[in-house]
């Protein structure tokens, strides 16, 4: 089945009308055929798995055709704005979901500045883009109005003059009456490292949504004219003057978002020993990083849509240039110094001494800019050797205006550096380029090269892929520091933290915090109070971030309360559990959820569409042929015990870590390969493809450790089902292939004629043994 007659499928399942008061439409986009359609998700979707990630889970899950390359443009790109986005104080978010073209599992990045809310205010909840333009093409979206551009005249354009383009060719200024999502040429030219761009720096970062945006000829997205005024009233208005004061009043919002930014995660995280240094071969590195160290270029802060926490750090270094904002804001605050008190008093006095990156007094575009955020500062300080402040905010502001993901090619760079201290790719591999630690110009230059595929700059394009495609002998994956094909998302090391590795190994985008980062397990304070600890995970849960006993309880609590997070649209960073426990959890988005849409939630419902949309990503990987043992951490990490810090000596213990997992996986539902256990399944089925066979096996077969499977998509006889049987278990086709293997439907043994033998949704299906012999 094509990707059209999916669409028509599905939409035989949806509607024509909004089923709650504040849903938006799904668009479905042919940017091949240049239609568009409308329709509605039936409430089902939003009590299961709310809108957002949540729902374009169910959409990727119906549309899907696994068997395709990630840029085939039959996989669709699913774009989804939370059920409160632009409702609620910092709920300014919304995803990109396919499959992903840079790792082996989903793509699913999740962004804010301005456009989600804008789709959202424009009447949409979801757009779903599939098939190929004939020629780079623009989607214009004003209300009713969806319109295809030729956007051939801004091709080639990078992130900064596109947002000029269009500001010009449109007379409309970005954040006040437009909002776009646009590529630059690093996804034109389908680096795999290439995200969305949605501001100045915010960016669809991880999995190389870039890349696939840019498969289907899209260039951009661009939302025109200002955004519906919603009036918020009653218990909403109400409710939203609580959440917004719980956010304000958090000490962690107050005294390190609002002032510095997410980099005040630095000082604790180098000062434990747990920040990755030279592709993780090291775990500390130098104070001149420390975010007091970037106070003198710090000219303000910014913020996303009606956001009241504005945590985005501004930078300028040019002559003349404003700093300052939040110096010393961090001096004396315990919080930022961990397991080492003394530290909180340290604070550098670093003098603006910036002129020109070559120190000549010439200056560039590039000396401006949005960032870095605190992933950014690792990825491109420590991870390759960078110590200095002005290096690492230039970086960011190139990476900003290439439309690179900044963790993908961080850690992309630090591993061809690894490989070339070692030996392993030398001159004739990079074109002559240096690749020593901290060799500034090189990795600048590395940048551009990599967004135009020139030179060795195609390898680093390659992102984890780049063994697979020819570029480094097999050695190198020795040193690749990525799960599922995705390099690390943040910088920490984990292998003193054993929740935040569980949690890396886990993910279902593959290395990436954002899923379920336990970040509490980095503050002393929380891990003195075991008892405040226990409450806050829903189980017990060890004081010692070294240990594994617990761990599993603090991961599974932080994967429902994100998922749900994100399918609402509140950002991570003021979501309880990831900065603070004070901070809007699942009872809030409830409260919300029940005032704008009329159907009632509790914290309880809200907290299993998390596990249900967590559960879901799980089988759309068990479909991508991702199994238990996928979920895994690097090599490094199980064999090299860290030398630095309170913790030195610690490393991942290999059945440690496999017992912490199987815990998880039971806790969560998941069976021995890491899908939804038979009966989640079945019930997950019903809502999303509303269809559902239980075939019983004869015996545990490869992939199916629980002697039976679910088939989740229509088929309508035993013959559909034997091969569907084999797509699905690819690793069991032999042992399917039995011919001694009758089938038997709802108790009765069919002997001839399965082509002819209809099969239904709830039917149940028993693979029965001929035993011969007299
Ligand atoms: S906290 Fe920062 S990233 Fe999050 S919505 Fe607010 S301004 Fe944006």
């Amino acid at each position: 089945m094509d990707i059209r007659q999916k669409v028509d499928l599905l939409c035989q399942r949806m509607h024509d009308v909004p089923q709650y008061p504040s849903q938006g439409a799904v668009l479905f986009v042919d940017l091949e055929q240049r239609t568009t359609r409308r329709k509605y998700l039936s409430i089902e979707v939003l009590r299961t798995f709310l809108g957002g990630r949540g729902a374009n889970m169910y959409l990727l899950y119906n549309l899907l055709q696994e068997e395709l390359d990630a840029l085939d443009p039959e996989i669709p790109l699913v774009f989804g704005a939370g059920t409160l986005t632009g409702s609620m104080p910092s709920a300014t978010r919304g995803n990109f979901t396919s499959k992903s073209p840079d790792s082996y599992a989903i793509l699913d990045s999740n962004g804010g500045d301005y456009f989600p809310a804008f789709v959202k205010r424009h009447g949409y909840d979801h757009i779903v883009i599939y098939g190929r333009a004939a020629r780079w093409s623009m989607l214009t979206i004003a209300h009713d109005r969806v319109e295809f551009i030729d956007a051939s005249a801004y091709a080639g354009l990078d992130n900064l003059d596109m947002v000029s383009a269009v500001e010009r060719d449109f007379g409309c200024t970005e954040r006040k009456d437009m909002a776009m999502a646009r590529i630059t040429r690093a996804g034109e030219n389908l680096a795999l490292c290439s995200g969305i761009m949605g501001g100045i720096k915010s960016i669809w970062a991880r999995g190389g949504a870039g890349a696939k945006m840019g498969a289907h000829k899209l260039k951009a997205i661009v939302v025109l004219g200002k955004p519906v005024d919603q009036e918020e009233k009653g218990a909403l208005k109400a409710h939203n003057k609580v959440i917004g004061r719980k956010i304000t009043s958090t000490s962690v919002i107050k005294n390190a978002l609002k002032k510095v930014g997410t980099p005040f995660l630095y000082k604790p995280s180098r000062v434990l020993g747990a920040m990755g240094a030279l592709n993780n071969q090291q775990t500390t590195w130098h104070a001149a990083l420390d975010a007091d160290n970037f106070d003198p270029y710090r000219p303000g802060m910014d913020g996303c849509f009606k956001c009241p926490v504005h945590c985005r750090n501004q930078n300028d270094m040019l002559p003349g240039g404003k700093g300052g904002w939040g110096a010393a804001a961090l001096k004396g605050l315990d919080g930022n110094a961990s397991y080492d008190k003394a530290q909180a008093q340290v604070e550098h006095q670093k003098l603006r001494t910036y002129r020109g990156i070559r120190g000549d007094d010439v200056y560039d575009k590039y000396d401006k800019g949005d960032g870095p955020e605190y992933v950014t500062l690792g990825k491109f300080g420590p991870l390759i050797g960078i110590k200095e402040p002005e290096q690492v905010l230039r970086l960011n502001n190139i990476l900003n205006d290439l439309g690179l993901d900044s963790a993908s090619t961080g850690s992309a760079i630090a591993w061809a550096m690894e490989l070339w201290q070692r030996g392993i790719i030398d001159a004739k591999h990079t074109g002559g380029l240096d690749l020593s630690w901290g060799n500034y110009p090189v990795i600048e230059q590395l940048l551009f090269m990599a967004a135009k595929r020139e030179g060795f700059g195609d390898t680093i394009a390659d992102s984890a892929r780049a063994v697979e495609r020819g570029k480094y002998p097999i050695a190198a994956l020795e040193y690749c520091m990525a799960v599922k094909g995705l390099f690390q998302s943040d910088p920490h090391d984990a292998r003193i933290l054993k929740a935040f590795a569980l949690g890396l190994s886990v993910a279902t985008r593959g290395m990436d915090h954002l899923r379920n980062r336990v970040t509490l397990e980095i503050n002393a304070r929380i891990n003195d109070d075991p008892e405040f600890k226990a409450a806050l995970y829903g189980g017990t849960v060890s004081a010692l971030p070294t240990s594994y006993d617990g761990k599993e309880n603090a991961v599974r609590r932080c994967e429902n309360t994100f998922a749900a997070g994100d399918s609402v649209g509140m950002c991570r960073f003021n979501t309880k559990l990831f900065n603070s426990p004070t901070l809007p959890d699942c009872d809030d988005f409830a409260q919300q959820l029940s005032s704008l849409t009329g159907e009632h939630f509790d914290a309880a419902k809200v907290d299993n569409a998390g596990r249900n949309i967590s559960g879901l990503e799980h089988m759309l990987n068990f479909r991508l042929g991702l199994r238990a043992k996928d979920d895994t951490l690097p090599k490094r990490w199980f064999e090299e015990a860290i030398v630095a810090g309170p913790f030195s000596g610690e490393k991942i213990d290999r059945v440690h870590f496999e017992e912490l997992k199987g815990r998880f996986y039971r806790l969560s539902g998941l069976n021995a390969e890491g899908t939804p256990a038979l009966a989640w399944h079945e019930q997950l089925s019903r809502t999303t493809t509303g269809f559902c066979v239980r075939v019983d096996l004869p015996r545990a077969l490869p992939g199916a450790p629980e002697n039976a499977i679910v088939i989740d998509e229509p088929v309508s006889n035993v013959t559909d089902l034997r091969r569907e049987l084999k797509r699905r278990l690819p690793e069991a086709a032999a042992d399917l292939d039995d011919k001694m293997l009758n089938v038997a439907v709802n108790g009765h043994m069919l002997l001839a004629g399965e082509g002819n033998a209809a099969l239904a949704n709830g039917d149940r299906v028993t693979l029965v043994p001929i035993f011969a012999g007299g």
